[in-house]
């Protein structure tokens, strides 16, 4: 279906009746001498170094939050190597984040009716214990004003079990999967859209607006009553702990301090409070250090670039989110990612091959907080959002090209839309329809960091990945480590990237462009 519609546009763009590969071939010629080159820099074990790039970022240097130690020294890190590779260019651009947060101790035990060590994780950005704390776990669900006064003045050096006990279902599913040709099918078609009238659950704005008001009136509440640390149950089972940092964070370093909070894994959640449920008294003993850092209040991208030739002033752009949440090493969100296109820079700067574009690597941190980094980046070289202001700049970016979902193999690209890129990215995908790439999705797919060049429009497209475990168990969780990428796959999307890039530098025109989005305020991201 979908190659019989491109054919059809094709010919009806054209005016004439070549078959679809001739006319292809005729306004879009893949060079395959350069696809061999970089095909054999990139797919050989000995010599591609995708898999010590993820090493590094993860269990070196890893995990990444953004505002942490870790990641300028991961930062440190990436910049040092890339001058090594010869990149042009190599540098940070700092731009105003708020307050880090780094955890440097935690110790969590259950002491009675029965001593054993829990599995859990402080959230971001929530304080430590001041030493190790023991007190009673107590369930305490609070959800509105009235319950509040329920518990007033009953949690001073409690740990408090923050909700019901989570039903835990039996995982008939394999957690790791790729796409099948029917999901890809699916995929490519127009998705339907909801014509359904109204806004749905949640009754709008002002029950937000008062939902937030009393989130933090909750927050406060549980700092004034001195409670010792709140717990939640992980969403993930098996041991998995789903851990990101409070709804209501700020990032502010004057906004008021949380109680610690933690996340814990469900099956010890539920231990603990099927234990209360029978008024046996349960102790448990925390220690945690975690570190406010206020001395530096801006976070950074790294970027650098291979120059182009005869058309060195326009700039085609790769990138991925550098940051990562902390409970594990941050290794397929987004260490895969960045990883992959730190390797398509070094395959195609070993490589020899000449872009006539510039070649630009963005390497954005902040993206976990609601990309922070490539909105920043965006608005500095390219355009206000908000004004639609177009700077110089904005004329000579030629496309981004984004990678953010895990460690699965590229198997497509999402066109937001823009109909006018599909005859050229079939054509550049031809090459690597050998290893599962041959899907064009003329949907949007939102939550990473194309959105930010997308929403000012520019070119900005992310590819479509098989998911392998990203949703069932790394996403965001303590298992998010170097054991659950894939070789095979990082190396293929390094040499399909590189590929992309190349293919874009090296085209006569620029790639089309969808008409200018009018003035807008850029939405709140919920960021993958
Ligand atoms: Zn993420």
């Amino acid at each position: 279906m979908k190659r019989l519609t491109l054919v059809l546009s094709a010919v009806f763009a054209l005016g004439f009746g070549l078959p679809l590969a001739a006319t292809l071939l005729a306004t879009d010629p893949v060079d395959l001498d350069a696809i061999y080159r970089i095909k054999d820099e990139g797919l050989q074990v000995q010599r591609s170094k995708v898999m010590d790039i993820e090493s590094y970022l993860t269990d070196v240097y890893g995990p990444r939050l953004t505002g942490s130690p870790e990641i300028r020294e991961a930062a440190d890190w990436a910049m040092k190597t890339m001058k090594e590779w010869g990149l042009a260019n190599v540098h940070a651009e700092n731009w105003p984040f708020g307050r880090g947060w780094q955890n440097q101790r935690f110790v969590a035990m259950a002491l009675t009716p029965r001593a054993y060590p829990l599995i859990a994780y402080p959230k971001a950005w929530t304080p430590g214990t001041n030493g190790p704390v023991t007190g009673e776990a107590v369930l305490a669900i609070i959800q509105t004003d009235q319950d509040l006064e329920t518990w007033r003045g009953k949690l001073r050096g409690k740990f408090v079990l923050t909700a019901a006990v989570p039903n835990v279902n039996p995982q008939f599913d394999a957690p790791g999967r790729r796409l099948t040709d029917a999901e890809l099918a699916d995929v490519s078609k127009q998705p339907q859209v909801n014509v359904g009238r109204g806004r749905g659950p949640g009754g709008g704005p002002n029950a937000l607006q008062a939902q937030q008001t009393f989130q933090r009136k909750r927050a406060q509440f549980f700092v004034d009553e001195g409670v010792v640390a709140l717990i939640d149950p992980s969403p993930g089972s098996g041991g998995t702990v789903f851990v990101q940092g409070p709804a209501n964070v700020s990032y502010d370093p004057k906004a008021p301090l949380q109680a610690p909070q933690v996340v814990m894994a469900v099956e010890q959640y539920g231990r603990i409070a099927r234990t209360l449920e029978k008024n046996v008294p349960v102790t448990l003993q925390m220690d945690i250090q975690s570190t406010f850092l206020d001395t530096t209040l801006t976070s950074f991208n790294i970027v650098g670039e291979i120059a182009g030739t005869d058309k060195a002033d326009e700039v085609v752009m790769l990138g991925a989110h550098f940051d990562s949440w902390h409970a594990g090493t941050g290794a397929t969100d987004n260490a895969a990612g960045a990883a992959v296109m730190l390797e398509a820079m070094r395959i195609l700067k070993q490589s020899g091959l000449k872009p006539r574009r510039t070649v630009r690597l963005g390497l954005w941190t902040g993206e976990e907080q609601g990309l922070l980094g490539s909105r920043a980046y965006v608005k500095e070289h390219f355009a206000d959002r908000t004004t639609m202001q177009l700077k110089p700049e904005h004329a000579k970016l030629d496309a981004y090209f984004n990678l953010d979902n895990g460690t699965g193999v590229i198997r497509g690209v999402y066109l937001q839309g823009n109909e006018g890129v599909a005859p050229i990215f079939e054509a550049w995908m031809e090459p690597f329809h050998n290893v599962g790439m041959a899907t064009l999705a003329i949907r949007n797919t939102g939550g990473t960091d194309h959105l930010s060049f997308d929403e000012v429009g520019l070119p900005g497209f992310q590819f479509i990945q098989d998911p392998i475990e990203y949703d069932t168990r790394t996403h965001h969780s303590n298992m998010d480590v170097f054991e659950r990428v894939q070789a095979n796959d990082m190396m293929r999307n390094a040499v399909i990237v590189a590929a992309f890039v190349y293919d874009a530098a090296n085209r006569d025109d620029k790639l089309p462009r969808k008409p200018l989005p009018r003035p807008a305020a850029p939405p709140a991201t919920q960021a993958r």
